[in-house]
């Protein structure tokens, strides 16, 4: 290997160590830490972090990186290494060191300030907090920003390279257009779906089952991976041989089901990853966009498609007798697939979803470059659930105050979580014309599925953007028409619109 390349990876290696270090802590936080651990973890967390913000904005990686820059023989895993490196670097080093800690202590605290406030449905006891918060993100946009950048666009491209405003506008346009008049036909002159006997009477024994399952059944391998529970489902990794996904059990069992197809499509982009670039600057899915991508296509387009359930759902009858006897899997497909505009993001149908994700978007926008009067939120939030989807949310904790985002920073991360749905549908429809898609469904090939999305999307990590991977896998940039065509055509058929 060249020299200057290998001690450029040896210090990356100290990096990398670190911040596996606080993946593992932030995975046990959120599942089986004891409840008095917190604040005590809390210092060991600052110092790792203290300690990765020192290594990566340090003189040595600096070095390091200047010299291989010199470098003309560097492979192109190391090239991308080098460029990933680089930009983590640059990330950090604008941001100076006692504003850095400044803000992981303020953010959290905001997160403790967030939830009081949403229990005791008081907004203006979290107001103050957030102010701090949208001030601190302002000011590292402004560090960042090129001339005649928005700062809402530095913020949106922490998340997704190649998205600004200009393009989120047309695309959330378009979802506008297409969603809202299509959600008013359906509540209009749609048949009623009854969903009724997906909750209640389903032993969490069994939905834990079944939740195994599934997540083996899907080609997670549990040798390289973990199914843990958590009060909030999520995916974390520390490399490519271990990844692990939480989900947590309700009374309607369906719930826990797609939260571990979910997140199991997570936990495959991340096992996915090739061996080479693991545990380096590049080692990771590309974009939030694309991470949603993939656990949204194993969730909406495999999970809730009728050939998925050919093959499993006399398996499901047979773990709930006395609750699915008497449903035919057509009934049980309506119910799954039911639209319900609601006030929660997290429980949203395929449908709506982007809808509350719209309304976010908006109000970013708002935030970061509108000066927008922070106290008004809580009521236009209200008035835009109330335009889009029909219905005007009277709790905080319903309304504004439901997402943990806003008080850890993520200004720009919602939008990806749309866009996820945009490049699924795309590359959905590219592969249908490569393979025989509800056939593989029906035999049970998911491995056929897997490796496609391993060899087109998840070896590469970061190596490419998520507009590279769209164009190279599918041929054409980035368009919200095959997400907009998919809805139409599956919820006027299950709704029987012409
Ligand atoms: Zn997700």
């Amino acid at each position: 290997m060249n020299k200057t390349y290998e001690n450029l990876s040896s210090i990356l290696e100290k990096t990398m160590a670190l911040q596996t270090a606080l993946v593992l802590f932030e995975w046990d936080n959120e599942t089986l830490a004891p409840e008095e651990s917190g604040s005590y973890t809390a210092r060991v967390i600052g110092t790792l972090s203290e300690e990765y913000y020192g290594f990566m904005t340090g003189d040595e990686m600096g070095g390091a990186i200047a010299a291989c820059e010199k470098e003309s023989d560097l492979t192109e895993i190391q090239q991308a290494v080098l460029k990933g490196a680089k930009e983590a670097r640059e990330e950090l080093i604008c941001i100076p060191k006692a504003e850095y800690r400044e803000n992981a202590q303020l953010i959290a605290e905001a997160a403790r300030v967030w939830f009081k406030a949403k229990k005791n449905e008081d907004y203006d006891s979290f107001l103050p907090t957030l102010e701090k918060v949208i001030n601190y993100k302002r000011k590292v946009a402004s560090y960042r920003k090129k001339e005649g950048e928005k700062l809402y666009d530095v913020l949106l491209a922490e998340y997704e390279k190649g998205f600004d405003t200009e393009l989120l506008d047309e695309f959330f346009g378009r979802l506008k257009e297409e969603i809202i008049p299509l959600l008013k036909e359906i509540k209009e002159n749609g048949k009623e779906i009854d969903d009724s006997f997906l909750t209640g009477g389903y032993p969490i024994e069994k939905q834990e089952e079944m939740a195994r399952f599934l997540t083996e059944y899907i080609g997670f391998d549990f040798k390289k991976g973990v199914l843990s529970e958590s009060a909030h489902p999520f995916t974390t990794n520390l490399h490519n041989h271990d990844v692990r996904i939480t989900t947590s059990y309700h009374d309607k069992m369906d719930s826990s089901m797609f939260s571990v197809i979910h997140e199991g499509g997570h936990g495959l982009y991340e096992l996915g990853i090739g061996d080479e670039i693991t545990q380096t600057p590049v080692g990771q899915g590309t974009s939030m966009g694309m991470h949603e991508s993939q656990s949204r296509f194993y969730e909406n387009i495999i999970g809730r498609n009728p050939n998925f359930w050919i093959p499993l759902y006399d398996k499901l009858k047979e773990l709930y007798p006395d609750k699915l006897n008497s449903v035919s899997i057509d009934q049980y497909m309506e119910a799954i697939n039911k639209v319900d505009p609601g006030f929660i993001r997290t429980e949203a149908d395929e449908l709506t979803y982007s809808l509350h994700i719209l309304i976010r978007y908006e109000l970013e926008k708002m935030i970061m470059e509108e000066d927008v009067d922070l106290k008004k939120l809580p009521e236009i939030w209200a008035d835009k659930y109330e335009e889009y989807l029909g219905i005007r949310p009277d709790q905080v904790s319903k309304g504004i105050l439901q997402d943990i985002h806003w008080s850890q920073g993520l200004f720009g991360y919602f939008p990806s979580y749309a866009l996820g749905n945009a490049f699924g549908a795309q590359l959905y429809f590219h592969m249908k014309k490569e393979m025989d898609f509800d056939q593989l469904l029906r035999d049970g090939k998911l491995d056929v599925i897997k490796e496609y999305l391993r060899s087109h999307i998840h070896q590469y990590g970061k190596m490419k953007t998520s507009r590279e991977i769209l164009k190279a896998a599918t041929g054409e940039d980035f368009s919200p028409e095959y997400f907009i065509d998919y809805l139409k055509e599956k919820y006027r058929k299950i709704y029987g619109l012409s």
